[in-house]
């Protein structure tokens, strides 16, 4: 009898595009997959250890999920993605219910590990990568995991920036990309298949294709895209800024089926701490990047990331970057407390802004930005807007919801729709009725 698989996945959408493969894999080997943990044979959890907080919170669950040994069906338990990666002797050590880990690649051998494991029941089957490779992304054999009307397609992994805060570079290697004929050919699949948004996922979108020759760039890989027929729209996401190059700006610009929307890192405005960050930027290039964007597409709703608390970042610092998120050159932003990790370069500096400040320099940024994101939201009120509609709403089921070509899945605001009938996982004409710091609300026209 076939083994029943049950499968979590914690972090960012790049390892929900990490757990597609494996569903994949391990489908094709006619493992049954399964979504009640206490039912299955084998538990599969893929983790996150980007910060200490991440990394807690996966030790938690695995603890949680090691229960169904003696409560539930579970005969074997396995932790893949970057905890393993990062931790895979203090796991071992400290988690004798562990059965197998697999790393931040070689997700497609998942059946193989699962099948050493039970060749093998006296000790714990490793398949780790000390040098990550990411070769199964050109297969890109998946199980979709999101609703039918949207997708995350990843281009590339791994990151060279280097930046001082961040480990990603350690747990998933070096900056790899997939080949634009495989990427174009999951796209065609995925648009036959009907999905109507495509959210493009790496660690460092600009930086597609350095690795691989002079002619393939992030260009020529929208270039490719923009080639594809269909009626959907193309996100990207994680747009290194200093790449991020003036003729992929102009393709997107030319085609209205890349959504007006950009999330670009920034991270920081001050010259001092974005240099002891690494981020390879000064304040004149963060400005100058925003206006050229803006030229060439006036209405790109920008998304940006910011980490308060770095070791260096001074009162001062502080105040220079909240006065820049108050001249609102952004409708999203992300605001992540500084985290001392053990693997990064800028633990050298210590972790000298205590815990209670950087949560009050996170408030007052997120403060500052959701009057900003109000004001820009109201002008859309009396606009007719294409909607994706996703389905009744989680609200009520007085409502549908959606999001336009603004908003991003799972981390912006949402549109509801309070009349009218609209057609749920496809693209509809919603007039804007009202305004809200992070949603919008409107009434669907007839298509
Ligand atoms: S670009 Fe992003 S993923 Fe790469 S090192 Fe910097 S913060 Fe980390």
């Amino acid at each position: 009898m076939s083994k029943h698989i049950y499968l979590e996945t914690l972090g960012c959408e790049k390892n929900r595009v990490d757990s597609e493969i494996m569903l994949a894999a391990l489908k094709k080997q006619d493992y049954r997959l399964t979504d009640q943990a206490e039912s299955a044979h084998v538990i599969v959890l893929n983790t996150c250890a980007f910060l200490t907080a991440a990394t807690e919170e996966s030790i938690d669950r695995i603890l949680d999920l090691s229960d169904y040994k003696t409560t539930g069906q579970c005969e074997k338990l396995v932790v893949t993605g970057c905890l393993s990666q990062r931790y895979q002797d203090e796991l071992l050590s400290t988690i004798p219910e562990l059965d197998g880990l697999l790393g931040s690649s070689n997700f497609d051998q998942i059946p193989f590990l699962i099948s050493q494991i039970y060749d093998n029941p006296d000790h714990p089957q490793i398949l780790i990568n000390k040098k990550p490779h990411y070769t199964q992304y050109e297969k890109q054999e998946k199980i979709q995991s999101t609703p039918r009307h949207f997708a995350y397609l990843k281009i590339a992994e791994g990151c060279s920036n280097m930046c001082s805060f961040c480990n990603i570079p350690y747990l998933r290697g070096r900056f790899s990309s997939r080949s634009i004929s495989s990427i174009v050919e999951e796209l065609q699949t995925l648009i036959h298949q009907g999905v109507r948004e495509i959210n493009l996922l790496s660690q460092d979108t600009s930086s597609y294709g350095k690795d691989l020759s002079e002619e393939v760039d992030i260009a020529a890989l929208l270039s490719a895209i923009s080639k594809i027929d269909g009626n959907h729209w193309i996100r990207l996401f994680y747009a290194y800024p200093n790449t991020f190059s003036e003729q992929a700006l102009e393709i997107m610009a030319n085609d209205s089926r890349f959504c007006r929307y950009l999330d670009m890192p920034f991270q920081h405005i001050n010259d001092a701490v974005l240099e002891k960050m690494n981020r390879k930027i000064t304040k004149k290039e963060i400005y100058a990047k925003i206006a050229q964007i803006k030229k060439q597409i006036p209405d790109m709703a920008l998304r940006t990331t910011f980490i308060v608390g770095f070791p260096t970042e001074t009162e001062e610092n502080f105040e220079e970057l909240a006065a820049f998120v108050a001249e609102g050159h952004f409708d999203h932003i992300g605001v992540f407390t500084y985290s001392h990790e053990n693997n990064i370069p800028s633990k050298k500096w210590g972790d000298p802004v205590p815990n209670a400040l950087k949560q009050e320099r996170k408030a007052q940024l997120l403060e500052i930005q959701q009057n900003i994101s109000l004001q820009k939201n109201k002008t859309h009120i009396g606009k007719t807007l294409k909607v994706l509609v996703d389905g009744v709403s989680q609200e009520s089921d007085l409502l549908l919801q959606g999001r336009t070509e603004y908003q991003g899945a799972n981390i912006d605001g949402l549109v509801y729709i309070n009349e009218g009938h609209a057609l749920p996982m496809e693209f509809n004409l919603v007039e804007i009725t009202e305004a809200h710091p992070y949603d919008l609300v409107g009434r669907a026209l007839q298509q």
